[in-house]
């Protein structure tokens, strides 16, 4: 059980997802009006919420790449804005990279993170210093792959991940950005933590908290 993680850390990490977006509504709505719209809490809220309710529908043979391809749809048609598309393409591009494997190990959870980034990149064009979700996610997938490579356990490798991503949207506090809403702002967005990135932090430490919860 603890090299590997399945179906259900995949929709407890979900339903983990919904609930700590739920509980950061306001806080992600804050860090958005300050450098954008002020939209990223109710976008993501929204999404997630409409992802649990689609996760019901699921059969009990589902594997977790079924799982991320339902998020992955419900946040392409459920959520507006940039960071709709972007996740949806993440998960969408994680579910491809599993496969139809029931279970993921760290290596697999490796090619599902850096897939979803690979995704996200794809999609926003963003790079690294852009002050973005990327921002996150990048140092997620290099310390997830470092602790594969040092013979960590799933736990462990989400775990290392959710860190770095904890410091790569800390680390957007004082860039500029150069990708989406917060690029219009100029030197006004330095100081303010990139609402994407955070919200990604979030995720990644759901997905890690789970990860213990199930092993
Ligand atoms: P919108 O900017 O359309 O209002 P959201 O507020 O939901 O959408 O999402 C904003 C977040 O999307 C930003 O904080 C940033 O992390 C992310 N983002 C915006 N554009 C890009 C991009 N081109 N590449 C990667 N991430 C991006
Ligand atoms: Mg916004």
């Amino acid at each position: 059980m603890g090299e590997s993680l399945g179906a259900d850390w995949a929709r407890a990490w979900i339903i983990a997802s919904a609930e700590v977006l739920a509980d950061n509504r306001v806080a992600l709505i804050t860090l958005d009006r300050e450098i954008g719209d002020g939209d990223h809490g109710e976008n993501m809220d929204r999404g997630f919420q409409a992802a649990l309710i689609r996760l019901d529908d699921l059969p009990d043979t589902a594997t977790p790449g079924d799982v991320f391809k339902v998020v992955a749809t419900t946040l392409i048609s459920t959520v507006g804005g940039a960071a709709g598309p972007l996740y949806g393409t993440a998960f969408l591009k994680a579910s491809l990279a599993v496969g139809a494997a029931e279970r993921l190990d760290g290596p697999a959870l490796v090619l599902a993170l850096t897939a979803a980034r690979d995704g996200i990149v794809l999609r926003g064009k963003a790079e690294s210093g852009d002050k973005t979700m990327i921002d996150a996610w990048t140092p997620a997938v290099d310390a997830a792959a470092a602790a594969v490579e040092a013979g960590a356990s799933p736990h462990d490798v989400l775990r290392a991940a959710a860190d770095a991503a904890e410091r790569g949207a800390e680390a957007t506090e004082p860039l500029v950005a150069r990708k989406g809403r917060a690029s219009y702002l100029g030197e006004r967005a330095i100081g303010h933590r990139d609402p994407g990135a955070q919200s990604s932090a979030l995720l990644l430490r759901a997905a890690e908290q789970v990860a213990g919860a199930a092993s």
